[in-house]
């Protein structure tokens, strides 16, 4: 596999980064993961948009420009053969002098940046047809889910401990609320309507959420963003969760208590038709 490593193409055994890139010694990084389907960026702007956030929330300055970026992705695409599955992009603050604390200035220390393609089957597969099981943890992480960092100890965690209880993923609960999935949006479906936590500080502001709230709007479905507990979860019609390499994802048991019929929803299945139809048209 050839991958993007500050400036260079390189098959991934011979990339290097140093050993005092923040990213490395203190999680001081943001990344993006685009899905790509038919050797084809899905909502490429999408992402650009939300890493130029994430890097102006932390004071941080990208080394390459949007353009540029969009170039390497379809450079990467081109030399790996890459048909379906996903571009893994990250961007550190780069090597400060030994672990500061204190952020080096952004104009002085040029920032890191990698990108590697990885082949996935996103198309199919059984936890589509069938759903998944998901189980509740508390939800510990640090007040900013709205910046995309590569500080991914606890969801990794809590996904471990999902495995261990037969489920496949953590859906993290704040105060009584459900937040988000450990790497996804999360939906509970009620009468028709479809109900996700709004957007704040406390959750990852979904790129793929975005698309799918905009094409249920356009399909005169009935949304309202707001909190949701387990227990209404449990209640729900149905229930699932959205992610870039996901698409939507349905959710059929949480915490042991099955979710309407234990089957796929239709709502879920209907926006993951719209979702898959639509998206490949502005894929770039
Ligand atoms: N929440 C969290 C915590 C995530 O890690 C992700 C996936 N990166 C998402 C939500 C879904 O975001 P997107 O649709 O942009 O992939």
């Amino acid at each position: 596999r050839t991958v993007y490593v500050n400036g260079d193409y390189l098959p991934e055994t011979e990339a290097k980064v140093s050993i005092f890139d923040r990213g490395f010694l203190m999680a001081d990084a943001v990344y993006e993961v685009t899905s790509v389907l038919g050797g084809k960026l899905i909502d490429f702007q999408g992402h650009a948009a939300r890493l130029q956030r994430s890097l102006g929330e932390l004071e941080m300055i990208s080394p390459v420009t949007m353009d540029e970026l969009l170039e390497i992705h379809h450079q990467l695409i081109a030399r790996n053969d890459l048909d379906e599955g996903g571009i893994y992009l990250q961007i550190t603050r780069g090597a400060g002098p030994d672990r500061d604390f204190v952020w080096p200035d952004p104009e002085e220390v040029k920032g890191g940046i990698v990108l590697f393609t990885f082949a996935k089957k996103l198309t199919a597969g059984k936890s589509l047809d069938e759903g998944i099981k998901v189980v509740s943890m508390e939800d510990i992480r640090w007040g900013r889910r709205d910046i995309k960092t590569t500080q991914l100890l606890y969801p990794s965690f809590a996904k471990m401990q999902a495995k261990k209880k037969g489920a496949a993923d953590a859906w993290l609960v704040e105060d009584g609320f459900v937040t988000e999935g450990s790497s996804n949006n999360a939906y509970i479906v009620k009468d028709g309507v479809i109900i996700t936590r709004q957007l704040s500080t406390d959750i990852l502001h979904g790129i793929t959420r975005a698309s799918i709230l905009k094409f249920a709007a356009e399909a005169q479905m009935k949304v309202e963003e707001r909190p949701f507990t387990i227990e209404e979860a449990q209640q729900a019609d149905e229930a699932f969760a959205t992610s870039a390499t996901g698409f939507s994802q349905p959710v059929v048991e949480i915490d042991g208590v099955r979710i309407g019929d234990g089957k796929p929803g239709p709502v879920s299945r209907r926006l993951r038709e719209i979702y898959m139809e639509e998206m490949p048209k502005t894929a770039l």
